[in-house]
Protein backbone atom coordinates (compact mmCIF):
# COMPACT_ATOMS: atom_id res chain seq x y z
CA UNK A 1 0.00 0.00 0.00
CA UNK A 2 3.10 2.08 0.56
CA UNK A 3 4.06 2.08 -2.92
CA UNK A 4 0.80 3.88 -3.77
CA UNK A 5 0.50 7.35 -4.53
CA UNK A 6 -3.20 7.87 -3.99
CA UNK A 7 -3.69 9.36 -0.62
CA UNK A 8 -6.19 8.06 2.26
CA UNK A 9 -8.19 11.14 1.95
CA UNK A 10 -8.34 13.44 -0.96
CA UNK A 11 -8.56 17.19 0.18
CA UNK A 12 -9.64 20.38 -2.02
CA UNK A 13 -7.95 23.40 -0.79
CA UNK A 14 -10.06 26.40 -0.54
CA UNK A 15 -9.53 28.27 -3.36
CA UNK A 16 -10.51 24.52 -5.62
CA UNK A 17 -13.67 24.40 -4.19
CA UNK A 18 -17.09 25.45 -6.49
CA UNK A 19 -17.86 28.68 -6.69
CA UNK A 20 -20.82 27.80 -8.66
CA UNK A 21 -23.60 25.22 -8.95
CA UNK A 22 -24.08 22.99 -11.92
CA UNK A 23 -27.46 21.82 -13.07
CA UNK A 24 -27.44 19.12 -14.94
CA UNK A 25 -31.25 19.69 -16.50
CA UNK A 26 -29.14 22.36 -19.10
CA UNK A 27 -27.49 19.11 -20.40
CA UNK A 28 -30.56 17.10 -20.41
CA UNK A 29 -31.90 16.46 -23.71
CA UNK A 30 -35.43 15.15 -22.48
CA UNK A 31 -36.05 18.06 -19.08
CA UNK A 32 -37.90 16.75 -16.12
CA UNK A 33 -41.62 16.86 -16.50
CA UNK A 34 -42.90 20.70 -14.97
CA UNK A 35 -44.82 20.88 -11.87
CA UNK A 36 -48.66 20.97 -12.18
CA UNK A 37 -51.14 23.06 -10.35
CA UNK A 38 -53.05 20.12 -8.59
CA UNK A 39 -56.36 22.36 -9.64
CA UNK A 40 -55.99 23.30 -13.16
CA UNK A 41 -53.03 20.38 -13.63
CA UNK A 42 -51.54 23.45 -15.71
CA UNK A 43 -47.50 23.90 -14.86
CA UNK A 44 -46.81 26.02 -11.97
CA UNK A 45 -45.84 29.68 -12.85
CA UNK A 46 -43.31 31.14 -10.63
CA UNK A 47 -46.41 33.78 -9.40
CA UNK A 48 -48.10 30.33 -7.80
CA UNK A 49 -44.87 28.60 -6.50
CA UNK A 50 -43.73 32.14 -5.04
CA UNK A 51 -46.82 31.51 -2.63
CA UNK A 52 -45.12 28.64 -1.45
CA UNK A 53 -41.04 29.09 -1.44
CA UNK A 54 -38.77 32.27 -1.86
CA UNK A 55 -38.44 34.19 -4.79
CA UNK A 56 -35.14 33.25 -5.75
CA UNK A 57 -35.37 29.48 -5.29
CA UNK A 58 -38.71 29.60 -7.35
CA UNK A 59 -35.92 30.85 -10.03
CA UNK A 60 -33.73 28.17 -9.34
CA UNK A 61 -36.77 25.30 -9.57
CA UNK A 62 -37.96 26.79 -13.04
CA UNK A 63 -34.64 26.89 -15.00
CA UNK A 64 -33.59 24.40 -16.78
CA UNK A 65 -31.62 26.44 -19.14
CA UNK A 66 -28.44 27.92 -16.97
CA UNK A 67 -25.41 25.09 -16.74
CA UNK A 68 -24.09 27.07 -13.60
CA UNK A 69 -25.65 29.30 -11.47
CA UNK A 70 -23.10 31.20 -8.89
CA UNK A 71 -23.33 30.20 -5.54
CA UNK A 72 -23.37 33.36 -3.22
CA UNK A 73 -20.10 34.41 -1.32
CA UNK A 74 -22.32 34.04 2.06
CA UNK A 75 -23.32 30.65 1.10
CA UNK A 76 -19.75 29.85 -0.09
CA UNK A 77 -17.95 30.92 3.36
CA UNK A 78 -20.84 28.84 5.20
CA UNK A 79 -19.63 25.92 2.99
CA UNK A 80 -15.82 26.86 4.05
CA UNK A 81 -16.74 25.91 7.82
CA UNK A 82 -17.54 22.33 7.05
CA UNK A 83 -16.36 21.83 3.45
CA UNK A 84 -14.28 20.49 1.53
CA UNK A 85 -15.65 17.31 2.51
CA UNK A 86 -13.20 13.93 2.19
CA UNK A 87 -12.81 11.92 -0.34
CA UNK A 88 -11.89 8.99 1.16
CA UNK A 89 -9.76 5.94 -0.34
CA UNK A 90 -11.25 3.25 1.27
CA UNK A 91 -8.04 0.71 1.49
CA UNK A 92 -9.64 -0.49 4.49
CA UNK A 93 -12.43 -1.99 3.23
CA UNK A 94 -10.52 -2.97 0.25
CA UNK A 95 -8.03 -5.37 1.86
CA UNK A 96 -10.72 -6.78 4.36
CA UNK A 97 -12.86 -7.65 1.01
CA UNK A 98 -9.40 -8.39 -1.06
CA UNK A 99 -10.83 -7.21 -3.76
CA UNK A 100 -8.70 -5.76 -6.92
CA UNK A 101 -11.56 -2.68 -6.97
CA UNK A 102 -10.95 0.43 -5.82
CA UNK A 103 -13.13 2.17 -3.53
CA UNK A 104 -13.68 5.69 -2.76
CA UNK A 105 -16.40 7.47 -0.76
CA UNK A 106 -17.38 10.85 -0.34
CA UNK A 107 -18.27 11.67 3.12
CA UNK A 108 -20.52 14.39 4.11
CA UNK A 109 -21.15 13.45 7.54
CA UNK A 110 -18.36 15.79 9.22
CA UNK A 111 -20.99 18.40 10.48
CA UNK A 112 -23.29 19.05 13.02
CA UNK A 113 -26.17 17.56 11.28
CA UNK A 114 -24.51 14.78 9.95
CA UNK A 115 -25.45 14.55 6.90
CA UNK A 116 -25.01 16.56 3.21
CA UNK A 117 -28.40 18.01 4.15
CA UNK A 118 -26.99 21.31 5.26
CA UNK A 119 -25.62 22.02 1.80
CA UNK A 120 -28.83 22.75 0.40
CA UNK A 121 -30.38 23.99 4.20
CA UNK A 122 -28.00 26.87 3.91
CA UNK A 123 -28.59 27.70 0.60
CA UNK A 124 -32.40 27.88 0.96
CA UNK A 125 -31.90 29.83 4.19
CA UNK A 126 -29.98 32.41 2.60
CA UNK A 127 -32.81 33.04 0.05
CA UNK A 128 -35.12 33.42 2.48
CA UNK A 129 -33.11 36.04 4.68
CA UNK A 130 -32.36 38.03 1.44
CA UNK A 131 -35.97 38.12 0.70
CA UNK A 132 -36.23 39.52 4.20
CA UNK A 133 -38.90 36.40 5.15
CA UNK A 134 -39.17 36.33 8.91
CA UNK A 135 -38.76 32.34 8.88
CA UNK A 136 -39.20 29.05 7.30
CA UNK A 137 -41.48 26.13 8.18
CA UNK A 138 -40.62 22.65 7.28
CA UNK A 139 -41.23 19.07 7.19
CA UNK A 140 -38.51 16.41 8.90
CA UNK A 141 -38.88 12.78 8.72
CA UNK A 142 -35.45 10.81 10.61
CA UNK A 143 -34.45 14.48 11.55
CA UNK A 144 -31.65 15.12 9.72
CA UNK A 145 -33.10 17.78 7.55
CA UNK A 146 -34.77 19.57 10.38
CA UNK A 147 -31.39 19.64 12.07
CA UNK A 148 -29.55 21.02 9.05
CA UNK A 149 -32.04 23.96 8.46
CA UNK A 150 -32.04 24.54 12.22
CA UNK A 151 -28.47 25.15 12.05
CA UNK A 152 -28.80 27.08 8.73
CA UNK A 153 -31.55 29.31 10.22
CA UNK A 154 -29.94 29.98 13.35
CA UNK A 155 -27.06 31.12 11.00
CA UNK A 156 -29.03 33.80 9.64
CA UNK A 157 -30.99 34.63 12.58
CA UNK A 158 -34.39 33.10 10.76
CA UNK A 159 -37.31 31.56 12.54
CA UNK A 160 -37.63 28.31 11.79
CA UNK A 161 -40.76 25.56 12.55
CA UNK A 162 -40.35 21.89 12.14
CA UNK A 163 -42.83 19.54 12.01
CA UNK A 164 -41.28 16.23 12.81
CA UNK A 165 -43.08 12.41 11.70
CA UNK A 166 -44.13 11.72 15.00
CA UNK A 167 -42.69 8.45 15.25
CA UNK A 168 -39.41 9.90 14.95
CA UNK A 169 -39.84 12.45 17.11
CA UNK A 170 -40.69 9.79 19.86
CA UNK A 171 -37.85 7.70 18.73
CA UNK A 172 -35.47 10.13 18.56
CA UNK A 173 -35.91 12.52 21.44
CA UNK A 174 -31.79 13.33 20.99
CA UNK A 175 -32.54 14.51 17.61
CA UNK A 176 -35.45 17.12 18.73
CA UNK A 177 -33.03 18.58 21.69
CA UNK A 178 -30.53 19.33 18.95
CA UNK A 179 -32.80 21.27 16.60
CA UNK A 180 -33.83 23.08 19.62
CA UNK A 181 -29.74 23.99 20.84
CA UNK A 182 -30.03 26.11 17.38
CA UNK A 183 -33.54 27.42 18.01
CA UNK A 184 -36.12 26.01 16.15
CA UNK A 185 -39.63 24.74 17.66
CA UNK A 186 -40.31 21.49 17.08
CA UNK A 187 -44.16 19.84 16.12
CA UNK A 188 -44.66 15.96 16.42
CA UNK A 189 -47.10 15.20 13.39
CA UNK A 190 -49.67 14.68 12.93
CA UNK A 191 -50.62 17.50 15.07
CA UNK A 192 -53.47 19.38 16.32
CA UNK A 193 -52.02 22.94 15.06
CA UNK A 194 -53.38 22.41 11.37
CA UNK A 195 -56.18 21.92 10.02
CA UNK A 196 -55.01 18.83 7.93
CA UNK A 197 -53.23 17.67 11.10
CA UNK A 198 -56.43 17.48 12.97
CA UNK A 199 -58.42 15.77 9.52
CA UNK A 200 -55.57 13.27 9.56
CA UNK A 201 -55.28 12.91 13.20
CA UNK A 202 -59.29 11.95 12.89
CA UNK A 203 -59.20 9.57 9.90
CA UNK A 204 -56.27 7.28 11.48
CA UNK A 205 -56.37 7.84 15.35
CA UNK A 206 -53.45 7.00 16.95
CA UNK A 207 -51.33 7.33 13.48
CA UNK A 208 -47.62 7.96 14.26
CA UNK A 209 -47.20 10.22 11.20
CA UNK A 210 -45.25 10.03 7.76
CA UNK A 211 -43.15 12.21 5.70
CA UNK A 212 -46.26 13.15 3.50
CA UNK A 213 -48.14 14.24 6.33
CA UNK A 214 -45.84 16.37 7.94
CA UNK A 215 -44.83 18.55 4.47
CA UNK A 216 -49.10 19.53 4.61
CA UNK A 217 -48.89 20.47 7.93
CA UNK A 218 -45.64 22.57 7.57
CA UNK A 219 -46.97 24.30 3.81
CA UNK A 220 -50.33 24.92 5.49
CA UNK A 221 -48.63 26.79 8.20
CA UNK A 222 -46.10 28.16 5.69
CA UNK A 223 -49.01 29.80 3.32
CA UNK A 224 -51.20 30.77 6.42
CA UNK A 225 -48.82 33.20 8.08
CA UNK A 226 -47.15 36.24 6.79
CA UNK A 227 -43.36 36.67 6.42
CA UNK A 228 -43.13 32.62 6.16
CA UNK A 229 -42.34 29.85 2.95
CA UNK A 230 -41.94 26.20 3.15
CA UNK A 231 -38.78 24.94 2.24
CA UNK A 232 -37.94 21.24 1.54
CA UNK A 233 -34.54 18.97 2.13
CA UNK A 234 -34.82 16.54 -1.03
CA UNK A 235 -36.78 15.76 -4.34
CA UNK A 236 -36.62 19.65 -6.00
CA UNK A 237 -34.76 20.73 -8.67
CA UNK A 238 -33.01 23.08 -6.37
CA UNK A 239 -32.07 21.21 -3.84
CA UNK A 240 -30.39 19.38 -6.58
CA UNK A 241 -28.70 21.90 -7.95
CA UNK A 242 -27.36 22.74 -4.46
CA UNK A 243 -26.28 18.96 -3.84
CA UNK A 244 -24.43 19.45 -7.01
CA UNK A 245 -21.68 20.39 -4.54
CA UNK A 246 -21.07 16.87 -3.36
CA UNK A 247 -19.98 15.63 -7.06
CA UNK A 248 -18.23 18.75 -8.34
CA UNK A 249 -15.93 18.79 -5.04
CA UNK A 250 -15.95 14.54 -5.71
CA UNK A 251 -14.85 15.15 -9.61
CA UNK A 252 -12.23 18.15 -8.98
CA UNK A 253 -10.56 15.60 -6.41
CA UNK A 254 -10.43 12.77 -8.64
CA UNK A 255 -9.31 14.61 -11.45
CA UNK A 256 -6.12 15.47 -9.19
CA UNK A 257 -4.54 12.44 -9.66
CA UNK A 258 -6.46 11.23 -12.99
CA UNK A 259 -8.78 9.03 -11.42
CA UNK A 260 -12.09 7.88 -13.77
CA UNK A 261 -14.51 6.35 -11.82
CA UNK A 262 -16.36 2.88 -13.36
CA UNK A 263 -19.55 2.64 -10.89
CA UNK A 264 -21.10 5.50 -8.95
CA UNK A 265 -23.51 4.45 -6.41
CA UNK A 266 -25.73 6.16 -4.04
CA UNK A 267 -28.52 5.87 -1.76
CA UNK A 268 -31.61 7.21 -3.07
CA UNK A 269 -34.68 8.79 -0.45
CA UNK A 270 -36.37 11.72 -2.23
CA UNK A 271 -32.64 11.81 -4.64
CA UNK A 272 -31.03 15.06 -3.85
CA UNK A 273 -27.50 13.54 -2.55
CA UNK A 274 -27.33 11.26 -5.25
CA UNK A 275 -28.64 13.91 -7.80
CA UNK A 276 -25.89 16.13 -6.55
CA UNK A 277 -22.99 13.16 -6.39
CA UNK A 278 -24.00 12.30 -9.74
CA UNK A 279 -24.72 15.54 -11.44
CA UNK A 280 -21.02 16.62 -13.16
CA UNK A 281 -20.65 12.86 -14.60
CA UNK A 282 -23.76 12.46 -15.39
CA UNK A 283 -23.12 15.70 -17.45
CA UNK A 284 -20.14 14.29 -18.90
CA UNK A 285 -22.24 11.33 -19.96
CA UNK A 286 -25.05 13.59 -21.45
CA UNK A 287 -22.95 15.17 -23.48
CA UNK A 288 -21.33 12.21 -24.69
CA UNK A 289 -18.00 13.03 -23.24
CA UNK A 290 -17.57 10.33 -20.67
CA UNK A 291 -19.53 6.83 -19.67
CA UNK A 292 -20.43 5.47 -16.47
CA UNK A 293 -22.71 3.37 -14.48
CA UNK A 294 -24.70 4.88 -12.17
CA UNK A 295 -26.30 2.80 -9.38
CA UNK A 296 -29.08 4.18 -7.56
CA UNK A 297 -29.72 1.94 -4.01
CA UNK A 298 -33.43 2.27 -1.98
CA UNK A 299 -34.96 0.57 0.56
CA UNK A 300 -36.77 -2.83 -0.07
CA UNK A 301 -39.34 -1.34 1.76
CA UNK A 302 -40.05 1.61 0.02
CA UNK A 303 -38.96 0.75 -3.86
CA UNK A 304 -40.00 4.14 -5.83
CA UNK A 305 -37.46 3.32 -9.01
CA UNK A 306 -37.82 -0.35 -9.10
CA UNK A 307 -41.70 -0.60 -8.44
CA UNK A 308 -43.07 2.29 -8.71
CA UNK A 309 -45.00 4.24 -11.51
CA UNK A 310 -43.56 6.91 -13.44
CA UNK A 311 -46.85 9.43 -12.98
CA UNK A 312 -47.83 12.23 -11.76
CA UNK A 313 -48.14 12.37 -7.74
CA UNK A 314 -48.78 14.37 -5.19
CA UNK A 315 -46.01 15.45 -3.10
CA UNK A 316 -47.74 14.90 0.21
CA UNK A 317 -50.73 12.75 2.11
CA UNK A 318 -52.97 16.45 2.24
CA UNK A 319 -52.72 16.74 -1.63
CA UNK A 320 -51.92 20.53 -1.45
CA UNK A 321 -48.44 20.57 -2.91
CA UNK A 322 -48.25 20.74 -6.83
CA UNK A 323 -48.48 17.68 -8.51
CA UNK A 324 -44.87 16.50 -9.66
CA UNK A 325 -43.95 13.47 -12.12
CA UNK A 326 -41.82 11.11 -10.80
CA UNK A 327 -40.97 7.78 -10.53
CA UNK A 328 -43.71 6.69 -6.77
CA UNK A 329 -45.29 4.56 -5.07
CA UNK A 330 -48.35 6.64 -4.25
CA UNK A 331 -48.84 9.56 -2.16
CA UNK A 332 -50.44 7.45 0.94
CA UNK A 333 -48.30 4.86 0.60
CA UNK A 334 -46.88 4.91 4.23
CA UNK A 335 -43.38 2.70 4.50
CA UNK A 336 -43.44 -0.28 7.13
CA UNK A 337 -40.85 0.61 9.99
CA UNK A 338 -37.85 1.05 7.82
CA UNK A 339 -35.27 2.76 10.37
CA UNK A 340 -33.61 4.30 7.18
CA UNK A 341 -36.31 7.20 7.69
CA UNK A 342 -34.93 9.76 5.35
CA UNK A 343 -35.59 6.93 2.34
CA UNK A 344 -39.12 6.42 3.09
CA UNK A 345 -40.86 8.91 0.50
CA UNK A 346 -42.90 7.70 -1.81
CA UNK A 347 -41.71 9.64 -4.59
CA UNK A 348 -38.34 10.28 -6.60
CA UNK A 349 -36.91 13.60 -7.69
CA UNK A 350 -38.43 14.40 -11.40
CA UNK A 351 -34.50 15.08 -13.08
CA UNK A 352 -33.60 11.49 -11.29
CA UNK A 353 -36.85 9.99 -12.60
CA UNK A 354 -36.49 11.25 -16.20
CA UNK A 355 -32.97 10.34 -16.08
CA UNK A 356 -34.02 6.95 -14.89
CA UNK A 357 -36.57 6.56 -17.17
CA UNK A 358 -33.99 7.71 -20.03
CA UNK A 359 -31.84 4.34 -19.24
CA UNK A 360 -28.74 7.00 -18.09
CA UNK A 361 -28.68 5.62 -14.69
CA UNK A 362 -29.62 1.97 -12.72
CA UNK A 363 -31.56 1.48 -9.40
CA UNK A 364 -31.46 -1.18 -7.13
CA UNK A 365 -32.84 -2.38 -3.65
CA UNK A 366 -31.37 -3.41 -0.46
CA UNK A 367 -32.94 -5.87 2.42
CA UNK A 368 -32.67 -4.26 5.63
CA UNK A 369 -30.59 -6.42 7.58
CA UNK A 370 -28.33 -7.08 4.64
CA UNK A 371 -27.69 -3.03 4.94
CA UNK A 372 -26.63 -3.46 8.76
CA UNK A 373 -24.27 -5.70 8.11
CA UNK A 374 -22.65 -4.10 5.72
CA UNK A 375 -22.91 -1.09 7.59
CA UNK A 376 -21.18 -2.68 10.46
CA UNK A 377 -18.04 -4.97 8.36
CA UNK A 378 -17.31 -0.71 6.84
CA UNK A 379 -17.39 0.44 10.77
CA UNK A 380 -15.58 -1.87 11.82
CA UNK A 381 -12.66 -1.46 9.29
CA UNK A 382 -12.77 2.24 7.60
CA UNK A 383 -13.84 3.75 11.84
CA UNK A 384 -16.98 5.54 10.41
CA UNK A 385 -20.13 4.83 11.90
CA UNK A 386 -22.25 5.31 9.34
CA UNK A 387 -26.20 6.00 8.73
CA UNK A 388 -28.90 3.69 8.02
CA UNK A 389 -29.54 5.46 4.82
CA UNK A 390 -26.08 5.92 3.54
CA UNK A 391 -25.27 2.14 4.44
CA UNK A 392 -27.64 1.17 1.73
CA UNK A 393 -25.01 2.52 -0.47
CA UNK A 394 -22.06 0.78 1.46
CA UNK A 395 -23.99 -2.61 0.66
CA UNK A 396 -23.93 -2.05 -3.11
CA UNK A 397 -20.45 -0.56 -3.38
CA UNK A 398 -18.91 -4.43 -1.51
CA UNK A 399 -21.47 -6.39 -3.73
CA UNK A 400 -19.59 -4.71 -6.88
CA UNK A 401 -16.06 -4.45 -5.47
CA UNK A 402 -16.97 -8.49 -4.48
CA UNK A 403 -18.11 -8.81 -8.42
CA UNK A 404 -14.44 -7.45 -9.07
CA UNK A 405 -12.96 -9.74 -7.09
CA UNK A 406 -14.68 -13.02 -8.68
CA UNK A 407 -13.86 -11.74 -12.31
CA UNK A 408 -10.20 -10.31 -11.70
CA UNK A 409 -11.35 -6.42 -12.98
CA UNK A 410 -10.05 -3.06 -10.84
CA UNK A 411 -12.75 -1.18 -11.12
CA UNK A 412 -13.16 2.23 -9.65
CA UNK A 413 -15.87 2.84 -7.66
CA UNK A 414 -17.27 5.67 -6.11
CA UNK A 415 -20.02 5.94 -3.28
CA UNK A 416 -21.79 8.57 -1.55
CA UNK A 417 -21.59 8.25 2.39
CA UNK A 418 -24.09 10.68 3.09
CA UNK A 419 -24.08 10.72 6.89
CA UNK A 420 -23.31 9.01 10.34
CA UNK A 421 -25.36 7.03 12.24
CA UNK A 422 -24.86 8.12 16.16
CA UNK A 423 -28.63 8.83 16.43
CA UNK A 424 -29.90 5.42 14.75
CA UNK A 425 -28.91 3.92 17.22
CA UNK A 426 -32.13 2.33 18.44
CA UNK A 427 -31.66 0.74 14.21
CA UNK A 428 -28.93 -0.83 15.19
CA UNK A 429 -30.33 -2.36 18.47
CA UNK A 430 -32.72 -3.70 16.87
CA UNK A 431 -30.48 -5.35 14.19
CA UNK A 432 -28.03 -6.64 16.91
CA UNK A 433 -31.12 -8.23 19.25
CA UNK A 434 -32.25 -10.50 16.33
CA UNK A 435 -35.42 -7.66 16.37
CA UNK A 436 -34.99 -6.12 12.86
CA UNK A 437 -38.00 -6.84 9.94
CA UNK A 438 -37.18 -7.11 6.74
CA UNK A 439 -40.77 -6.42 5.31
CA UNK A 440 -41.37 -6.01 1.66
CA UNK A 441 -44.29 -4.93 0.14
CA UNK A 442 -46.34 -7.34 -1.51
CA UNK A 443 -47.49 -6.72 -5.70
CA UNK A 444 -51.64 -6.31 -4.62
CA UNK A 445 -50.08 -4.05 -1.81
CA UNK A 446 -48.08 -1.59 -4.25
CA UNK A 447 -51.31 -1.98 -6.64
CA UNK A 448 -53.69 -0.61 -4.13
CA UNK A 449 -51.87 2.46 -3.57
CA UNK A 450 -51.04 2.97 -7.06
CA UNK A 451 -54.35 2.68 -8.69
CA UNK A 452 -55.08 5.91 -6.25
CA UNK A 453 -52.58 7.97 -8.15
CA UNK A 454 -54.13 11.09 -9.69
CA UNK A 455 -55.89 10.78 -13.08
CA UNK A 456 -54.34 13.24 -15.60
CA UNK A 457 -56.48 14.14 -18.47
C1 LIG B 1 -31.99 12.42 4.03
C2 LIG B 1 -30.86 11.51 3.92
C3 LIG B 1 -30.73 10.66 2.81
C4 LIG B 1 -31.73 10.56 1.71
O1 LIG B 1 -32.12 11.74 1.08
P1 LIG B 1 -31.79 12.03 -0.42
O2 LIG B 1 -32.53 13.28 -0.72
O3 LIG B 1 -32.24 10.87 -1.24
O4 LIG B 1 -30.33 12.23 -0.51
C5 LIG B 1 -29.61 9.87 2.74
N1 LIG B 1 -28.69 9.85 3.71
C6 LIG B 1 -28.80 10.63 4.80
C7 LIG B 1 -27.74 10.55 5.85
C8 LIG B 1 -29.88 11.49 4.94
O5 LIG B 1 -29.97 12.26 6.01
Amino acid sequence: MAENKIPYKIYLEENEMPKKWYNVRADMKNKPAPLLNPGTHEPMTAQELGGVFCEELVQQELDNENQYIDIPQEIQDFYKMYRPSPLVRAYCLEEKLQTPAKIYYKFEGNNTSGSHKLNSAIAQAYYAKKQGLKGVTTETGAGQWGTALSMACSYFDLDCKVFMVKCSYEQKPFRREVMRVYGASVTPSPSMETEIGKKINAEHPGTTGSLGCAISEAVEVAVKNPGYRYVLGSVLNQVLLHQSVIGLETKAALDKYNIKPDIIIGCAGGGSNLGGLISPFMGEKLRGEADYRIIAVEPASCPSFTRGKYAYDFCDTGMVCPLAKMYTLGSDFIPSANHAGGLRYHGMSPVLSQLYDDGLMEATTAIQTDVFEAAEQFARVEGILPAPESSHAIKVAIDEALKCKETGEEKTIVFGLTGTGYFDMVAYEKFHDGKMDDYIPSDEELAKYAAKLPKMD
